[in-house]
């Protein structure tokens, strides 16, 4: 069976949609997204919105370990269990059920499936072939893995793995210091993991953080605990994600590492406390 459209979409995420809706609105094009894993892509599904989420549970914990008793409020150690973060973050998401609802009403036709070129203006999906005008392609990215020595040997994670582990590893070593993996540093390292970031050449964030924000970042994941490390190595090179992963042992976030509890004993320590002027949490600010 061949189906025509005015336009083809392969991918079903941000920018299929920005697309198929401006064609679909502006210009009254009959239009046909096909999509293979997760309708809506990956922003709401497993990147910006999950992330997020996690970052809001993460600063809860900061705020009371870190920060309530210098604000005089009394509450006890968080105690951040990684499995109900993760099911609250889940029942946030939009279902793929509701996400295809969606896409329907739109007056899309939604096409399940991996989609194949035949020639400039077909596309196969399974058994179907659709023929259109324009095809775009929004297929989005993938995890970039490092060539580094005995990677393939070892059960590393990615950024969507890392939202499903139900247990908060006791150290987390983070390949990459662009905005992906510092959200990850201080979301883990606000959680309790011991978290240590790996960036390649001789600049790190700061070549991707301009001027004082660089030192601000520096600053603030290395108060939540987060070392950073500047090495030559490798590049990075793509290969489709895995998903099976071994379960990382528990660690529970704990007050001991808290920069109150250092003071008390009196522990040198070259990670910085907290400033003692006014610092304020970012949920507290405007804006
Ligand atoms: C952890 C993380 C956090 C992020 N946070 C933010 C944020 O806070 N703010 C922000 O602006 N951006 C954020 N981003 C970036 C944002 O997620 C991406 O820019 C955005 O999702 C890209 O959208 P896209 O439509 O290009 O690709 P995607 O959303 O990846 O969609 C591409 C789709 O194409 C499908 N596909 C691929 N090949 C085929 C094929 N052959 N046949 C059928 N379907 C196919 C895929 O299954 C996928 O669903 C984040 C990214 C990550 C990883």
């Amino acid at each position: 069976m061949t189906d025509h459209f005015d336009l083809i979409v392969i991918g079903a995420g941000s920018a299929a949609r920005d697309a198929a809706g401006k064609a679909a609105r502006e210009f009254g094009a009959s239009v046909a997204l096909i999509e293979r894993t997760r309708w809506g892509g990956s922003c709401p599904n497993v990147a910006c919105r999950p992330t997020k989420a996690y970052l809001v549970a993460a600063e809860l914990a900061y705020t009371v370990n870190e920060l309530s008793d210098w604000m005089g409020v009394r509450c006890g150690p968080a105690a951040v269990d990684l499995a109900r973060v993760r099911a609250w973050k889940d029942s946030l998401r939009r279902t793929q059920e509701s996400w295809q609802e969606v896409l329907a009403k739109a007056g899309y036709e939604l096409v399940p499936g991996e989609a194949s070129f035949v020639d400039a203006r077909t596309v196969r999906v399974g058994d179907r072939e659709l023929t259109a005008e324009r095809i775009l392609i929004a297929s989005g990215s993938r995890t970039a893995v490092p060539r580094v020595p005995g990677i393939d040997a070892i059960e590393w994670i990615d950024h969507i793995s890392a939202l499903e582990l139900e247990q908060i590893p006791e150290s987390l070593l983070i390949v990459g210091a662009g905005p992906v993996g510092l959200e990850f540093a201080q979301i883990f390292a606000r959680f309790g993991s011991r978290v240590t970031i790996v960036n390649h050449g001789p600049t790190s964030w700061s070549s991707r953080t301009p001027g004082s924000r660089a030192t601000a970042a520096t600053s603030s994941l290395t108060s939540n605990s987060a070392r950073t490390s500047a090495a030559s190595g490798p590049r990075a090179t793509s290969r489709p994600a895995r998903s099976s992963r071994r379960p990382p042992s528990t660690r529970p976030a704990s007050r001991s590492r808290t920069c109150s509890a250092r003071r008390a004993r009196g522990t040198r320590t070259t990670r910085p406390c907290r400033p003692r002027s006014s610092p304020t949490p970012s949920s507290a600010r405007s804006g």
